[in-house]
């Protein structure tokens, strides 16, 4: 059963502030109504090493599933299968269901003309070449197909970097795969109330929380002296009917609570 996740982002182009990793927030708004939490997410850059020790240290912090983004292509610093297949000290192969989708797509976008050969050249065989045990998870919008490795009590999922390919693969193979062997649910809310300094606010945080089991509150500040302060509401368990009758009682309780702090008039 999964419970707790770890986003691993491969990117030099990410920790050199090229490009911002837009992947692993937009991968966490997709888990969070499935129940599932992010635990950590942890940055490292195009090196085979450094792949397979975010990866291990995902593991013994005890995630259960462990998402990779990038470095799937068919480059020289695209190293993430290498960097799986370290972490476990797999070997390395062609997987022929693999192969199949990336001749299958570089066929495809060579009829329409958007490249010059469909063949399949070493750097596209490349793409094919997975950690021994794992599986494909089909692409049908880019070249490189995601890869799947079940491993006892855990497993490691990495998509492609590029973002529209990453979230094809999220929704139409990874959603249905891991949807399967989940039971637990997330329910949140976000309110604005005109208030000021978020230090007053603490104990009330702290009571509505108290009053209403398994809620969790977060305030989100605005700078000093400007009124609004966002309180966001969540809690995870089985029953979403139920996780939103509670976040909606401590709400109540909130807004009851903060009265006293409410600007007059
Ligand atoms: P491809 O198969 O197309 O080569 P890839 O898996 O090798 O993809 P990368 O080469 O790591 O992916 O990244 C390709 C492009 O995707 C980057 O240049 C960047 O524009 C975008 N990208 C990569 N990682 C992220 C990220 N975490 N968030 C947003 N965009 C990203």
């Amino acid at each position: 059963m999964i419970r707790q996740v770890a986003i691993v982002t491969i990117g030099n182009e990410i920790l050199d502030g090229i490009i911002l990793d837009t992947n692993t927030k937009w991968m966490i708004e997709r888990l969070k109504p499935l129940g599932l939490m992010v635990k950590e997410v942890i940055i490292v850059r195009d090196d085979i090493l450094e792949i397979g020790r975010a990866i291990n240290r995902a593991v013994e912090d005890g995630c259960g599933l462990i998402l990779t983004s990038g470095g799937l292509g068919p480059t020289h610093d695209d190293m993430t299968l290498k960097g799986v297949a370290e972490a476990f000290h797999l070997p390395l192969a062609v997987n022929e269901e693999g192969l199949a989708i990336v001749a299958r797509q570089y066929r495809q976008l060579y009829e329409a003309g958007r490249i010059e050969s469909g063949e399949i050249t070493e750097a596209r065989r490349k793409m094919a070449v997975f950690p021994e045990g794992a599986r494909s998870l089909d692409n049908k919008v880019g070249g490189a197909p995601g890869v799947l490795l079940e491993r006892e009590g855990f497993e490691v999922v990495s998509l492609p970097g590029v973002p529209h390919e990453l979230m094809w693969i999220f929704d139409n193979q990874l959603i249905p795969h891991i949807t399967q062997n989940l039971d637990e649910s997330y329910y949140e809310e976000v309110l604005s109330l005109p208030l000021r300094d978020e230090s007053t606010l603490a104990p009330l945080i702290d009571e509505a929380m108290r009053r209403v089991t398994g809620v969790w509150i977060k305030s989100l500040v605005k700078p000093y002296g400007e009124r609004g302060i966002k309180f966001w509401v969540s809690a995870r368990g089985k029953d979403k009917g139920e996780l939103e009758i509670r976040v909606k009682e401590a709400i109540d309780i909130l807004v009851q609570l903060a009265k006293d702090h409410l600007p007059s008039g």
